[in-house]
């Protein structure tokens, strides 16, 4: 038996230096942080986000609706083998870039196949997507899935809810979403307040609170406070800043962050220095919401969670920190920068990723819907 020893570390998001932590063999890092980073909001079957360089949205809505695709999004989540390809890729990634938990909406069945394919992976909250348009499911759907899954999921690593895409799209499905969680043990994810003050809106829509399962609201960009309207939050500073060119003022009233894009962006792990930049306050407040904030959000255990770095606070501040060691669950998932069972390094997993996006705009152009 030996020790993990590290100059600084983030334990439950308060700074300690010098720590000492029992491990199999003797090894020093330049920071350890415990739990690891948790990222509250992915999609991970999205390869395009539709972006127009130099055009700033005011809200998800104009977004969603004149964002030019190049690839047929409801094309993808059809295909089972290529969505769970791309979800596979994404735990990956966000193990490596330290991040050990994640919250993923899409298309369950694939989201889950991913999962359980891996023998490395994080925790994971799946969160599929329910919506009334082409390529989506339906709440039963989604129960159905759960239910035939549910056997495989009890080790406390997983937890399935539902997520109803929004105010606008969705508000029909907001009830039964409820209802459904309620059932799982489980929450409502939503979209709100993404450029437009919704929370009023969401609130009167789910019947106010106490509500039958707790809902997480992602984004939450405006100025309203979340626990008035017994919402808890996951702000997606990345994302919101390519769209938007802003984000929620402070975090004050933040539980949790998201990635909302991991294959095109990375997780909350690989984030850390540009949240700090974005926020430009409290950086233990940041790092706390950036670690323990999503595992609260979503009431999942933490217990042999941890990262270590090479490269102390500045560092991970400036986003030059590099992670070598993973634990989940006090197994070793990545060690030495690399996927204990497969040898994949970051590098490696985003090339990969690379060749994926390539096929799925080949396999699903955008044109397909034109033809259809
Ligand atoms: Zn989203």
């Amino acid at each position: 038996m030996g020790y993990i020893e590290a100059k600084e570390a983030i334990i439950y998001g308060r700074y300690v230096e010098g720590v000492r932590i029992r491990h199999v063999v003797d090894e020093y890092y330049d920071l350890i942080v415990i739990p690891g980073f948790s990222d509250g909001h992915m999609h991970p079957q999205v390869v395009d986000a539709g972006l127009k360089p130099g055009t700033v949205w005011r809200h998800s809505y104009e977004w969603f609706e004149n964002r030019r695709l190049e690839v047929d999004e409801a094309g993808i989540r059809s295909d089972l083998r290529l969505s769970s390809a791309l979800a596979s890729l994404v735990f990956k990634r966000a193990l490596l870039e330290g991040t050990t938990l994640v919250a993923v909406t899409g298309r369950l069945e694939a989201n889950l196949r991913a999962w359980l394919s891996l023998r490395e992976k994080p925790r994971a909250v799946f969160l599929p997507t329910v919506m009334k348009r082409r390529g989506w499911a339906s709440v039963p759907e989604v129960a159905g899935v759960a239910q035939r899954y549910a056997k495989y999921l009890g080790d406390g690593l997983a937890r399935i809810g539902v997520f109803v895409h929004s105010v606008r799209y969705g508000a029909s499905m907001l009830r039964d979403a409820l209802l459904l969680a309620k059932r799982l043990g489980s929450v409502v994810g939503i979209h709100v307040s993404e450029g437009l003050r919704e929370m009023e809106e969401l609130s009167r829509l789910a019947g106010g609170p106490p509500y039958p399962a707790r809902i997480v609201g992602v984004h939450c960009m405006e100025e309203e406070d979340p626990a008035y309207y017994g919402v808890t939050c996951i702000s997606c500073p990345y994302s919101n800043h390519l769209l938007y060119r802003r984000t929620r003022g402070s975090i004050s009233g933040i539980t949790g962050f998201g990635s909302d894009w991991p294959l095109l962006v990375g997780s909350v792990g690989s984030h850390i220095g540009t949240i700090a930049s974005l926020f430009k306050e409290d950086v233990m407040g940041i790092l706390k919401r950036a670690t323990m904030g999503s595992y609260k959000a979503y009431s999942m255990r933490h217990h042999g969670d941890m990262v270590a770095m090479d490269g102390g606070l500045n560092r991970l501040l400036d986003g030059k920190a590099k992670v070598r060691l993973v634990t989940v669950n006090n197994r070793l998932v990545v060690r030495e920068g690399r996927l204990v069972s497969t040898g994949e390094s970051l590098r490696d997993v985003m090339r990969r990723i690379q060749e994926a996006i390539t096929q799925a705009k080949r396999l699903y152009p955008i044109e397909q819907i034109a033809r259809s």
